[in-house]
């Protein structure tokens, strides 16, 4: 549910009128805080934009659910897709009847996979397209183009090792991106990480994901710390 007093004092908001010479500043300001490199500025001075001229706060909101969801399945595919590529190595040494079936079965998962990839890889740029044209669309763009863009921020990897992902362990699987192919599937680790796996002993259960995962909802009104947390640290690179 939207919250009905700020979404009329966001309306109201987007019908002044931007004052155009303080917005040239803050421009000028951020070109500056990008080309020398000071990472962390240029992203509190976009934020500022976007507090203070992107008016419909609520539309931005619903984009950024729909691409961190979209991600956190391009991650699920790339991680699944590696772990069961290390499986097939493993079972093309065996030659029993029960192995070749499931060295099939492998190889079919494997394909959907693939296929899953490609879909899901179109629907990241549909979400791109639909996003609307405002200070947080470049600043995702912008931390996007870094490529180790999710060791950047801190609240990332304390998430990651909060969920019992790598970062909580020495192995630095985050810092490599499993498959070069598969850019857009590069970030922290999901359940379907073979590293975790093989880290857990054991396989997860839709139970087990619901508890290993904190529900983040940005549509939902009020938001949780953590959904407010996922999005200054997944978007805007703030924590
Ligand atoms: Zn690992
Ligand atoms: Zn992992
Ligand atoms: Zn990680």
């Amino acid at each position: 549910m939207k919250n009905p007093i700020k979404a009329k004092k966001l309306q109201k908001l987007a019908k002044t009128r931007k004052p155009q010479r303080l917005e040239s500043l803050l421009e000028l300001s951020e070109e500056i805080a990008e080309k020398s490199g000071r990472w962390i500025y240029t992203q509190l001075l976009r934020g500022m934009r976007y507090i203070w001229w992107d008016a419909d706060r609520e539309v931005f909101l619903q984009w950024a659910q729909s691409i961190i969801k979209t991600e956190i399945r391009l991650r699920e595919t790339t991680q699944r897709e590696s772990y069961l590529k290390e499986l097939i190595q493993y079972q093309q040494s065996y030659r029993t009847v029960d192995e070749k079936s499931r060295l099939e079965a492998l190889i079919d998962e494997l394909i959907s996979l693939d296929r899953d990839y490609r879909n899901l890889e179109q629907s990241y740029v549909a979400v791109i397209a639909k996003c609307p044209e405002g200070s947080m669309k470049s600043v995702y763009l912008s931390f996007r183009s870094q490529p180790q863009w999710h060791m950047m921020s801190q609240w990332l990897r304390q998430d990651c090792a909060n969920r019992g992902g790598c970062c909580g362990r020495a192995c630095q699987c985050c810092d490599n991106l499993p498959d070069p192919r598969r850019v857009k599937g590069r970030g922290h680790c999901t359940e379907q990480c073979g590293c975790c796996h093989r880290a857990r002993g054991f396989s997860v259960t839709e139970e087990d994901r619901e508890r290993m995962n904190p529900r983040f909802d940005l549509t939902v009104y009020p938001r949780t710390a953590y959904s407010r947390e996922m999005f200054l640290a997944h978007i805007w690179s703030l924590l």
